[in-house]
């Protein structure tokens, strides 16, 4: 089966479906420009990962770690959704019982107009306190120097996973239920590698869901998908969509 076809049969089990899945990944925001860590020769290539990401590194210097999220918050808001993030959102509009989990943290999807994101890895737009865990809307933080928490006086953080931090637990128990329950399964732009992303794709296929690969690239799941669409996130959803609206028209 060639691509095309492999749209066509995506489909014909979307039409028949009744909960559908979606795990998108940094592949689906890599085509709007947005880096999954840090550009090789950039500013912030001096620092390892643990230093600008982590507990430790937000102790040991928590300006640095604030200014380093700022840089990033700056390049996301002058990013847009690509075609991939449209259709998904257009998608969930359209089908019922539509789910969408993502690894991003870039608030894209939800730009392109998609609701109840489940987000794993919490989100960069969002923050909180280092402390006491209070949110804080964006509205109240400077973005040029560290925040204080206005309830308990600690450090504003990013509302993001760091290395080492658990994952939200309510937002993976939701994705697993949803894996779960699910008879097509999309995993999108991404490598699927690490828990619990890694696992929802497999909850879904042993449970008998049809488990599609939206990837230009071979991934750990490539092996066990049912159908693997070799295109970018950007080309094959648009036509999925197209495809689907053709079908329910008819
Ligand atoms: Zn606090």
């Amino acid at each position: 089966m060639d691509n095309l076809d492999k749209i066509n049969k995506v489909v014909e089990l979307i039409l028949e479906s009744n909960n559908i899945t979606a795990l998108t990944g940094a592949g689906v925001s890599a085509e709007s420009g947005i880096s999954t860590f840090r550009d090789k020769n950039g500013l912030w290539s001096k620092f390892s990962p643990l230093e600008l990401a982590s507990i430790e590194g937000f102790m040991a210097n928590p300006e640095r770690v604030w200014s380093w999220y700022q840089y990033r918050v700056n390049i996301i808001n002058n990013s847009n959704p690509n075609d991939g993030h449209f259709a998904l959102a257009e998608l969930q509009k359209i089908h019922k019982n539509f789910s969408l989990v993502t690894q991003n943290v870039d608030g894209l999807h939800q730009k392109a107009g998609s609701e109840n994101v489940i987000e794993l890895h919490g989100s960069i737009i969002r923050n909180k306190c280092f402390d006491c865990n209070q949110i804080h809307e964006e509205s109240v933080i400077n973005n040029e120097s560290l925040n204080n928490c206005k309830a308990c006086n600690g450090l504003i953080r990013p509302d993001v996973v760091w290395f080492g931090e658990m994952l939200p637990e309510k937002e993976i128990k939701l994705a697993q239920d949803l894996s779960f329950q699910s008879d097509v399964f999309l995993s999108i732009g991404t490598s699927a590698e690490v828990y619990p992303a890694a696992d929802l794709p497999l909850i879904a296929k042993r449970n008998g869901a049809v488990v599609v690969e939206v990837n230009p690239e071979l991934t750990q799941l490539s092996d066990y998908v049912d159908i693997k669409i070799e295109l970018k996130s950007g080309e094959a959803m648009p036509l999925i969509l197209e495809e689907y609206k053709k079908r329910i028209n008819k």
